[in-house]
């Protein structure tokens, strides 16, 4: 599976045009040092440096789009049942035996942000300023993003976007959050890992979910039309279950797509089986 989605993500990588700029957010809102996620001051549900959710998390009263009344695709049949693989994630969620804990998050992490950056360079180029004037996570829901001053900005979901991989790239290629080398000054039982990892890690996950929302709320019959909706589904399910398993995700983040995950559940894709403790 991994090998399928690493040619389109490197068939679709030749043809985007270049990479995030830097953006004079980004910079001017802590992006060096410890930052908002580090979340020093023990505030983790405002983590993501610079994007806070105002008033609970999101926006009311979009205009992005006229109401859709009507379920939104991916909940309809057959999609919301397409997987690659039928059963439970477990297997491939639970830590393995006499394996650091710090070290199965950042892998995880690692292989998500990735997988995620790839999907989303499968619809960019539908994610314009003009189709998606706001970061919309279904109708009436938008994320704001925070700028240095804390003031709330409605920005084109592309921008958002952008600064998301781009925040969390600096956050996963930062020494002191995510060691690429064993620290010998750290005892056997952090793994090397610093104080606020798991916090950071949390804040990182928040800002996914944002991603995996506004594909599945505003792109996926792109996903459907290039046939992939078994590999987002099964992907995203692989996000959720993981997500779940380390209480990465709190419960109000993950509202938008609260019915989609209520049916994998249904479907048994988040079943903690035995087989997967024996590992
Ligand atoms: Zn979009």
């Amino acid at each position: 599976m991994s090998q399928f989605f690493g040619s389109i993500g490197r068939g679709l990588r030749g043809k985007k045009p270049d990479k995030p700029k830097p953006s004079p957010l980004l910079s001017a809102s802590g992006n060096s040092g410890n930052g908002g996620a580090s979340g020093s001051s023990g505030n983790s549900g405002n983590s993501g440096g610079s994007f806070i959710p105002i008033s609970g998390n999101l926006m009311p009263g979009s205009p992005s789009g006229p109401r859709i009344t009507q379920k939104p695709l991916f909940l309809c049949k057959p999609f919301v049942t397409s997987q690659l693989v039928k059963g439970s994630f477990s297997t491939i969620v639970v830590l393995p035996r006499y394996v650091d804990q710090g070290e199965w998050l950042a892998l995880n992490l690692f292989e998500f942000f990735d997988m995620l950056n790839k999907f989303y360079g499968v619809v960019q180029e539908f994610c314009t300023p003009q189709a998606c004037p706001s970061m919309s996570a279904g109708p009436g829901l938008d994320y704001s993003w925070l700028d240095a001053n804390k003031k709330p900005l409605r920005l084109p979901a592309t921008t958002y976007i952008e600064y998301v991989l781009q925040w969390i790239s600096n956050r996963i290629n930062d020494e002191s959050i995510f060691p690429t080398k064993a620290n010998p000054a750290t005892t056997s039982t952090d793994g090397g890992f610093p104080q606020n990892f798991y916090v950071t890690c949390k804040a990182i996950y928040k800002q996914m979910f944002r991603v995996f929302a506004h594909i599945y709320h505003t792109h996926f019959a792109k996903i459907v039309h290039m046939s992939l909706e078994a590999h987002f589904n099964s992907f995203f399910a692989h996000f959720i279950h993981f997500a779940r398993a380390f209480e990465l995700l709190e419960r109000r983040d993950i509202e938008p797509l609260r019915s989609l995950i209520d049916s994998f559940e249904e479907q048994g894709l988040f079943k903690d089986n035995e087989r997967s403790r024996e590992q």
